[in-house]
């Protein structure tokens, strides 16, 4: 009898410590599912580890906390989306880099009007890296070279509609010249929620480079703007679209995140995050051809 009641003990102390157990293995388990993916939206863990990195991030670099978006009409990293690229907001007759800033308004306008939403480089990067939605017309807005008008004429449109976009500017040319933008400039746009980013040093064409020339430029623009405007800079637009197979290795030896080439068409993630492909914008389109491009993927494709 008393030997019954001793196992009958034994069993009960075995089956709650087996108990015991498979509760701590779950909770564990959990943590560590929440940790590694990172990118979880309805995981509790994930969103404060998240919004931590952010706002440490944010403190850190005296950046804005990115916007989060949410409800049904997001989409994914799967599909692609248009990152429209300029040049110079000004008039010139004859040049289809420059585009009239009446012009450029209208276009902006029609963004605004038509419910897109302007995407930072890093809700872009993050949308394409980490796959966080993105409202379903999104669109991306870039300026390269860093011409002065950029300051004068786009800036103030891209703060009438509450836009974002993104600079790419050759960071030899920064307080050096005519028509190009000023470190104060510069300075103030970042502030205000435009991106400044690299377009290397001296406009290089990166392919006709060596592979430590091409890091040369890569790592000195990068750390030029850093140190100016007090963020990482993980961006970078190859000058000319012109780069190769170095250049590639070159960039991510650098620390950048994405490159974007002149090559034609909307952007996507199977393109390379190095390679990323962009939509010409020029003084020669009528609105009509704005739109296409805008609206359709497949505009660079002849039937
Ligand atoms: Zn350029």
């Amino acid at each position: 009898m008393i030997h019954k009641k001793i196992l009958i003990t034994i069993i009960l102390i075995f089956f709650a410590a087996a108990a015991a157990y498979s509760i701590y293995k779950i909770q564990n388990c959990n943590r560590n599912y929440g940790e590694k993916s990172g990118n979880k939206v309805n995981s509790k863990i994930d969103h404060q580890t998240e919004k931590k990195n952010i706002n440490d991030n944010a403190n850190q670099l005296n950046i804005a906390e990115d916007r989060i978006f949410t409800g049904g009409d997001l989409k994914y990293n799967t599909q692609s989306i248009p990152v429209l690229y300029y040049h110079s907001i000004d008039y010139e007759k004859g040049n289809e880099l420059r585009i009239p800033k009446e012009k450029f308004r209208e276009e902006m306008k029609f963004l605004r009007d038509n419910g897109y939403t302007t995407l930072t480089m890093n809700e872009f990067y993050n949308f394409l890296a980490y796959n966080k939605p993105i409202p379903k017309k999104s669109v991306v807005i870039t300026l390269d070279d860093g011409y002065e008008d950029n300051y004068e004429n786009a800036f103030p449109i891209l703060k009438e509609f509450g836009f974002k976009a993104t600079i790419f500017i050759i960071t030899g040319a920064i307080d050096n010249g005519k028509n190009i933008l000023t470190s104060s400039q510069l300075r103030e746009m970042e502030h205000y929620g435009i991106d400044i980013e690299s377009h290397t040093v001296n406009h290089d064409k990166l392919d006709k480079l060596t592979y430590n020339e091409q890091l040369s430029t890569l790592k000195n623009s990068k750390n030029f703007l850093e140190k100016l405007l007090g963020k990482r800079v993980n961006y970078i637009a190859y000058p000319y679209g012109e780069w190769n197979g170095d250049t590639v290795k070159a960039v991510k030896a650098a620390g950048y995140k994405l490159a974007f080439t002149t090559a034609s068409g909307w952007a996507n993630k199977n393109e390379g995050l190095y390679t990323l492909s962009r939509v010409y914008i020029s003084a020669n389109h009528k609105m009509e051809e704005f739109k296409r491009r805008l609206t359709n993927e497949k505009y660079n494709i002849s039937n």
